[in-house]
């Protein structure tokens, strides 16, 4: 049996490793945090559960994308669902009006269009556009019939570029990117395909994690060790050996060695490069992924609310002070917070009053780099009274959204740029790791395969971040071992047995 390392048991280590256990690999994943996951971990206090990177996820009806993918990782029954609200999944709140967000290509035009009425055939453009570039993705359509991309300059163009060229109406342009902290983008540099994949994964129906988004990792941890693999924490590697460009093993902070026949990196390729000798990858590679910018962090708000105060609010909320979602910096001055996220929490089917929410708001690492070589827990009184005063200005704007918010609220706790940091080891505290640039043309990209043909790449800074990104990551990781035929016959195999998949099971 082929021996597999998994460096990082972040959804992409977890994906990876399971699809890996279940065609023979001995996989053991590593992780340097106590509690595995990454970004799908949460936290309790007081009994109440907190969710401190994934809150809700797209595309999860009977034959669509994402069900079939958690149906071939054997997951989807065990993770329960709630649907946002289908007629306005995200409430945009922009220049003192709220735009309604709802599922479905013809509700989402004729709802627009009824408020934008010159813009009707503009909308349908925009759909078509992000349709097309949506259905690219080779494990999208298993059957293979996707139509082909009309434009493929389509792929290299920053999201404005496409929206002005798309939709005349100023306003609705900025409608349109009212979900931008979804996907962190900046201005010329984000390509138009990242906001496709996002707006089409949640427009075929949206859900929140009932119980959290730890559940999913619990859940591949259960699958993986179904099939003979095993997640070890508190394990942190540091250094990867590597002879005659062949991976030998790891080694872990603690001394240990673990020999692999394959090792794969589902950790930021920033700190992969420091796990390596100098002159396992060539200068231009290096010097490539360490210019590769950071996608923006954030300051989370978790709040506690006072039992059966704050009724349930069943969509996502997008808050702006500024002109345009673009201005959202997350630079701290004067005028942060610019911009929030604001989401209640869902803690069982269908609930009446919400026990806790998040508010999210992008926030710099300068905003925090006086107490960078802080650690948790040990960072000082200052930073106490900072985040105090961060979660202040907060709830202060959120408030003028929904007044009354603060008489609801039993207890908050907070987390900054170090926070992401340091439990899940993300450079400047990055939400989504490595960004992807127009102006880097394909070299903007990550490929899963290294110079070490038995080292490769996962997770999000690989093909893209979210639920979905990174799973298709993890699929075109697996793909380079098991064949990319292989592999999808797998997933229509494993759909074809759940009756409940129309779309691909024939
Ligand atoms: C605030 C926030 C909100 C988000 N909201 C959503 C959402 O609503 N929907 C959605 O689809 N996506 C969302 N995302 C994105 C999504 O959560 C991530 O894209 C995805 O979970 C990343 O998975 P990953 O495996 O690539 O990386 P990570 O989750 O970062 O996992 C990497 C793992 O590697 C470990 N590691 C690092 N270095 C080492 C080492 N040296 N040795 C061993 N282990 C190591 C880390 O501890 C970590 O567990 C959100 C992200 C954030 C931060």
């Amino acid at each position: 049996m082929k021996k597999c390392v998994v460096i990082g048991s972040g959804l992409g280590g977890l994906s990876t490793g399971v699809i890996l256990a279940k065609n023979g690999y001995e996989v053991t994943i590593l992780e340097q945090a106590h509690q595995i996951g990454g970004c799908l971990q949460c936290f309790e206090r007081e009994g109440v559960k907190y969710e401190t990177g994934m809150h809700f996820i797209g595309s999860m009806d009977d034959g669509q994308v994402l069900s079939n993918y958690l149906n071939y990782l054997e997951i989807k029954d065990k993770i329960k669902l709630s649907r946002l609200n289908p007629e306005a999944y995200d409430v945009i709140s922009l220049d003192g009006e709220r735009f309604a967000i709802p599922n479905g290509r013809e509700a989402f035009i004729e709802k627009l269009s009824a408020r934008f009425p010159s813009q009707r055939e503009n909308l349908k453009r925009y759909c078509d556009l992000v349709h097309q570039v949506a259905s690219l993705s080779p494990y999208r359509d298993l059957e293979g019939s996707s139509e082909a991309l009309t434009d493929n300059s389509l792929l290299f163009r920053s999201i404005d570029n496409v929206l002005e060229q798309t939709v005349t109406d100023p306003l609705l342009r900025k409608v349109l990117l009212g979900n931008i902290s979804l996907y962190a983008a900046v201005r010329g540099i984000t390509p138009f395909s990242t906001h496709a994949f996002i707006f089409d994964f949640y427009n075929n129906g949206a859900f929140r994690i009932v119980g959290g988004s730890d559940t999913i990792a619990q859940a591949l941890t259960a699958v993986l060790n179904s099939h003979g693999g095993r997640v070890l924490t508190r394990q942190k590697v540091t250094k990867i050996a590597v002879e005659d460009k062949v991976a030998k093993g790891v080694l872990t902070e603690n001394g240990e060695f673990y020999p692999a026949d394959l090792v794969i990196s589902d950790i930021n390729p920033k700190h992969l490069l420091e796990m390596v000798d100098d002159k396992v990858f060539n200068r231009a590679y290096q010097s490539r992924i360490q210019e590769m910018r950071d996608t923006a962090s954030v300051f989370s708000l978790y709040l506690r609310f006072k039992d059966e105060s704050m009724p349930y609010y069943n969509s996502n909320f997008y808050g702006f002070r500024v002109d345009t979602p673009w201005d959202v910096t997350g630079k701290v001055d004067g005028t942060w917070p610019q911009g929030y996220l604001y989401m209640h929490y869902c803690h069982e089917d269908n609930p009446r009053f919400a026990q806790s929410a998040v508010i999210l708001s992008y926030m710099s690492m300068d905003a925090v780099k006086q107490w960078e070589g802080t650690s948790v827990g040990h960072r000082g009184s200052d930073y106490e009274q900072f985040k105090k005063d961060m979660a202040e200005r907060l709830i202060s704007l959120v408030e003028k959204d929904f007044p009354g918010l603060r008489d609801s609220i039993a207890d908050i706790n907070t987390a900054t740029p170090l926070t992401y940091r340091d439990y899940t080891l993300t450079p400047n505290g990055s939400m989504y790791g490595l960004a992807k640039n127009v102006q880097m043309g394909v070299a903007g990209s990550i490929l899963p395969k290294t110079k070490v043909p038995n080292l490769l790449l996962a997770g999000q800074s690989v093909n893209a971040h979210g639920m979905l990104g990174v799973l298709v990551g993890s699929m075109k990781v697996c793909a380079q071992l098991i064949g990319e035929q292989e592999l999808r016959r797998q997933v229509i195999a494993a759909n074809s047995k759940s009756s409940s998949c129309k779309n691909i099971a024939k």
